[in-house]
């Protein structure tokens, strides 16, 4: 996409949110914040992230935040204009996946409350927080673009899933919450059109990150047979991920917003039969 602008990612510890945010430093930007509740892990990704940045200016900084916290969350985003000035791109990853499925009736209400928590919470939070200090800034315009391509105030990108639109068994707080990750969405880039801020979701089905290799660790052989019923017959790499998250993101994405973009190998265009 080639930016010059700030990044702030949550989620930056692991999986997707990590990915995208080392893309960010890949493709020029001068300041990419890692934000996670792992501390260690978004540091690390930080660190890896300088190697792999093209602006000379680049710097990076890792941030520890709790998404469900809205002290924690503010905190986060006090601390990267600070370092910055500006959020030009905020992407929303942090997340928390289902380690045990269960049917709706044997469905513990406390682990329910802990995905509202954080993967509907948290994304509200964060999207709220951004849009505050967005709408506090200036248009970024895009080296060498003027008018209608430029970047606008800022744009946010909010990790959702296929299970935004339709439902898997057996893991209602999961699919639940990501339904709502999609109104949080829809209505934010309603909201924020006539200000120049874009909102979009990304919808993925089954991706290699952490997150899944801990909801199969004790069965592989279900993930193997999952993936053979994807028409794509294998789930998706990271980065299949991040690459439509910083289209998204970028100024050729500049009159697109209130999308929910799946990228799931055609997982959800089929209806199985026996
Ligand atoms: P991951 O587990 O690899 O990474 C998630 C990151 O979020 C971790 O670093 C974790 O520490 C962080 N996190 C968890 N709770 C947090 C909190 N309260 N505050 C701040 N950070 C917190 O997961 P992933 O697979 O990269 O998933 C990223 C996003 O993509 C999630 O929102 C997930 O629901 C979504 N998604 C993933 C898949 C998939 O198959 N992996 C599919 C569809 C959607």
């Amino acid at each position: 996409m080639q930016t010059d602008g700030v990044a702030l990612v949550t989620g930056a510890g692991s999986g997707i949110g990590r990915d995208c945010a080392i893309a960010f430093a890949s493709e020029g930007a001068r300041g990419v914040a890692f934000a996670d509740i792992d501390l260690g892990a978004a540091q690390a990704a930080a660190d890896e992230s300088r190697a792999q940045a093209t602006n000379p200016a680049y710097r990076a900084v890792a941030v520890q935040v709790d998404v469900s916290s809205e002290e924690s969350v503010q905190r986060m985003v006090d601390l990267v204009r600070d370092e910055f000035d500006r959020i030009d791109y905020s992407v929303n990853s942090a997340g928390i996946g289902v380690q045990q499925p269960r049917s709706v009736s044997e469905t513990d209400m406390a682990e329910f409350d802990r995905f509202y928590a954080v993967n509907i919470r948290g994304t509200m939070l964060c999207v709220r927080a951004v849009t505050q200090a967005m709408m506090a800034q200036e248009q970024l315009t895009v080296a060498g673009r003027t008018g209608p391509r430029d970047a606008g105030r800022g744009s946010i990108v909010n990790l959702a899933s296929a299970n935004s639109l339709v439902a898997f068994p057996d893991i209602v707080q999961y699919t639940t919450a990501k339904h709502a990750v999609l109104g949080i969405t829809k209505t934010a880039a309603l909201d924020n059109a006539p200000h120049g801020i874009r909102v979009n979701a990304v919808c993925p089905s089954w991706v290699e990150t952490p997150m899944i290799d801990k909801a199969f660790a004790g069965n592989p052989a279900m993930l193997e047979a999952l993936a053979s019923n994807i028409p794509a017959k294998r789930i998706a790499h990271a980065e299949e991920v991040s690459d439509v998250v910083l289209f998204l993101s970028g100024p050729k994405a500049s009159y697109v917003t209130g999308v929910a973009w799946l990228v799931d190998g055609g997982t959800t265009l089929q209806m199985k039969i026996g």
